[in-house]
């Protein structure tokens, strides 16, 4: 297979996704804001570029991989950006988390220029995407889904079409919700049980046998026990979705308290000066002390 893909954004997340295109035989073209995140995939054999319509010049599909909506509107909707550069009929698959209404807002853009635009953000973290186990989550056309699926096969195990455009953007704030609020109930239980002097291991492995036991449990909670919150998934990235999932759940006129609170939480530990580390690192704020 030799298919021209063009790979934008090459974050924690989006390098091992590229790795992965290229592991699959994809010809790769990246580009990244800051361009010496470019250097290991050059050197693993992709084409590295300082303009995003040189990137995506000679491909007909394009992935991106950026952080929220503001970098997703800078990429895809600048008049050097991809919808104003693509040729038409480029198929666009936007991984990021982005808000639902930025999503329609893309595809809307795209469609008057007849380019093909799919959001497909992930769940799953680091260690996923580098085993190629993420789980896409679509929302766009059902063609241009069909068309997209030998790329999610490279990237991931799993791809579940949604809807129309913005219903992929949708479960994953819901998804983000859910593991944001498990991971604030974490860092109380982890809180509680340090106060009132239990082993930790003997706590860790209890709970990972619980009915709440699930991957946040195997793997949040020895963060937080040890005080050690190298990011994998970074706070601030969390706050971002629980904002997006209140401003979603506003607009849907839905009551939504707990998250509201999740929200407050994460917000308030970006503040504090945590939202570059690690999302479990929440625990740092409600009981600080433990790390800084
Ligand atoms: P990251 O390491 O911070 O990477 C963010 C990427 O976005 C970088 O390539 C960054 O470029 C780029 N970017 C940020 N602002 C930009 C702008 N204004 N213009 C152009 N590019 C910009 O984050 P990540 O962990 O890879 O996350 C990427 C996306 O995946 C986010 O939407 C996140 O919510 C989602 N996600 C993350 C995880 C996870 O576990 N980490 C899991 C599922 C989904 P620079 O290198 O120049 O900063």
């Amino acid at each position: 297979m030799n298919q021209s893909v063009a790979f934008l954004g090459l974050g924690a997340m989006g390098a091992p996704m590229a790795g992965n295109l290229l592991e699959a035989g994809f010809e790769l073209q990246v580009w990244n804001r800051t361009a010496s995140r470019c250097a290991p995939l050059v050197a693993q054999g992709a084409r590295a570029f300082d303009q995003i319509a040189q990137t995506i010049g000679q491909t007909d599909c394009v992935v991106s991989m950026l952080a929220d909506d503001r970098a997703t509107a800078e990429v895809m909707l600048a008049p050097n950006g991809v919808i104003a550069q693509a040729q038409p009929r480029t198929l666009v698959i936007d991984c990021s988390t982005n808000s639902p209404s930025m999503a329609r807002e893309v595809a809307a853009a795209a469609r008057a220029r007849n380019i093909f635009y799919l959001d497909a953000p992930v769940s799953g973290s680091i260690g996923q995407a580098r085993a190629r186990e993420l789980v896409f989550m679509v929302g766009g056309e059902s063609d241009h889904v069909q068309a997209a699926e030998p790329l999610f096969r490279a990237m991931g195990r799993l791809t579940r079409h949604m809807g129309p455009s913005g219903a992929g953007a949708t479960i994953k704030l819901i998804n983000n919700m859910l593991s944001g609020t498990m991971n604030a109930a974490l860092a109380e239980a982890c809180a509680v049980a340090l106060a009132a002097g239990l082993d930790p291991q003997a706590a860790i492995d209890v709970l990972g046998e619980g009915a709440a036991a699930s991957r946040l449990t195997r793997t949040k909670l020895p963060k937080m026990f040890a005080g050690e919150f190298e990011p994998q998934f970074q706070l601030r990235l969390m706050d971002k979705d629980l904002q997006y999932f209140l401003t979603l759940a506003q607009q849907l006129d839905q009551p939504v308290a707990l998250a509201s609170l999740v929200r407050s939480q994460m917000q308030a530990a970006c503040l504090a000066g945590l939202g570059g580390r690690d999302v479990s690192a929440v625990f740092a704020h409600i009981r600080p002390g433990v790390y800084r």
